[in-house]
């Protein structure tokens, strides 16, 4: 049976994005087939589509999906057909169908509709590692991240104030300051008041962790930002990669840490991935969690949905259907 995908011929820019047909896959042992309902967009969709990230081509992109159990192959236990699930590591669901492991699947709660479900794992799990494995968070902290009305930002501010943090933040337009107030941030500035507003929050000793996923243009900020012993964790490159740097700027900051983490090393165990989306639901259906979807596309409009991501015009979670 044929089934409307995207398909990526080679590195592109976003007009790379082209709707086509491809086969719809039958799920191999382990594994589960799902008639996708909604589509995440995220950034290493964007890095694997130009090149960043190493892919073979032609490409389905897709990580992050809704859905509902289409077929169950050899060996799976917990899951059966008509079951509503959602992923953060799935692959090629850029599609109407996609076949993804059973290990990295988990089930939506009734609670949650499907569009929500899309939009929460993969930067709900980041936010939940971000904020309890690369620096653990502490009632009193004050922390520094970027673009608060992101996916990410969103949320990560708002799992901060769950946590007491103080955070400091920032937007590029009103309407996104509006929204990172909303969400919880104690301070929302332009860039180019980082610095001061650290120095006067702080009273000159820097905040205790830096949480920046917008990498070349703010990581010298960012570790001057830092208190002595302070923690950056660049999680991102919105705005490009950090090229190499020389770690003694680590000993002269005052024994600074800088970690460069992923989201796949915080759900490699089935364990640990259900834990951060439990949780994540969990607190989204008690109403703890406010996830925003700020654009709906077509499937057949990716290339749209990429332009928006990386122009910077989107707020909150970026969603497609197919
Ligand atoms: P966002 O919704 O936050 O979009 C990116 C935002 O970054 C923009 O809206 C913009 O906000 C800001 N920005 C600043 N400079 C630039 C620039 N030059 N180009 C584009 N955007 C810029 O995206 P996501 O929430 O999806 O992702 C945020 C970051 O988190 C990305 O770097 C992504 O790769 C990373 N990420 C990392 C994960 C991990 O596990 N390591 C997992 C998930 C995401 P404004 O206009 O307000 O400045």
């Amino acid at each position: 049976m044929q089934q409307e995908a995207i398909l990526v011929a080679g590195p592109s820019d976003a007009s790379g994005l082209i709707l086509g047909q491809r086969e719809v896959p039958d799920a191999g042992p382990g594994q589960v087939q799902v008639k996708v309902a909604a589509i995440g967009v995220n950034f290493i969709e964007t890095y694997q589509r130009s090149g960043v990230y190493k892919v073979d081509y032609p490409f389905t992109p897709g990580s992050e999906f809704s859905g509902v159990v289409t077929q169950v192959g050899d060996g799976v236990q917990n899951y059966k057909v008509g079951d509503r699930i959602a992923t953060a590591s799935g692959a090629n669901g850029y599609a109407q169908y996609a076949v993804v492991e059973a290990d990295a699947i988990a089930k939506v709660p009734d609670a949650v509709d499907l569009n929500v479900a899309a939009a929460l794992p993969l930067q709900g799990m980041t936010a939940h590692y971000l904020v309890h494995n690369s620096y653990m968070v502490h009632k009193g902290d004050v922390i520094l991240t970027y673009a608060g009305a992101g996916g990410v930002g969103l949320l990560l501010t708002q799992l901060l104030k769950l946590k007491g943090a103080t955070v400091i933040t920032t937007a590029s337009t009103q309407e996104k300051k509006d929204l990172a107030k909303a969400a919880g941030a104690d301070y929302v500035v332009d860039y180019d008041q980082v610095a001061a507003t650290v120095a006067e929050v702080t009273e000159g000793a820097g905040v205790h962790a830096v949480y920046d996923g917008i990498g070349k243009d703010t990581f010298d900020g960012s570790l001057a930002a830092l208190r002595r012993r302070g923690t950056l964790v660049l999680f991102g490159g919105a705005s490009g990669q950090v090229p190499p740097f020389d770690l003694q700027r680590l000993n002269a900051g005052g024994s600074l840490s800088v970690t460069r983490p992923k989201l796949g090393d915080f759900i490699a165990t089935p364990d640990e991935l259900h834990w951060r989306f439990g949780d994540i639901m969990g607190w989204t259906a008690a109403g703890q969690l406010d996830v925003r979807i700020g654009a709906t596309y077509p499937l057949a409009q990716a290339a749209a949905a990429h332009t928006a991501l990386e122009s910077r015009s989107t707020t909150g979670k970026v969603l497609l259907v197919p």
